[in-house]
């Protein structure tokens, strides 16, 4: 499998993923987001196949993001509880200075 079997290079922008305007009804519009409406800015879209590879690892990838999302949080705690630490140490060495 090559990634070619996964994807195509949009028709509407080459591959650029952007499009400065387009026409409606033979009258030119501005794009402001300048995203290619066909690819979402992405430059190319999704065969069959590929489309498949994305359905068969989003649950897997919805796993990874809730696991980084925990350990994210988890680390925050952890860096609160020294920040309070921290502070609560300074505070009792600023009362042992007195
Ligand atoms: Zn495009």
């Amino acid at each position: 499998m090559v990634i070619t079997d996964l994807k195509t290079t949009c028709s509407r922008c080459k591959g650029s993923g952007y499009n400065p305007g387009f026409s409606v009804m033979g009258v030119n519009q501005i794009n402001y987001h300048g995203q290619c409406p066909g690819c979402s800015g992405r430059g190319f879209t999704l065969t069959e196949l590929g489309q498949d590879v994305v359905n068969l690892l989003k649950p897997y990838i919805r796993e990874l993001l809730e696991e980084e999302r925990k350990t994210a949080d988890a680390r925050r705690r952890i860096t609160i509880a020294a920040a309070a630490r921290e502070e609560a140490g300074e505070e009792s060495q600023e009362q042992d200075g007195d």
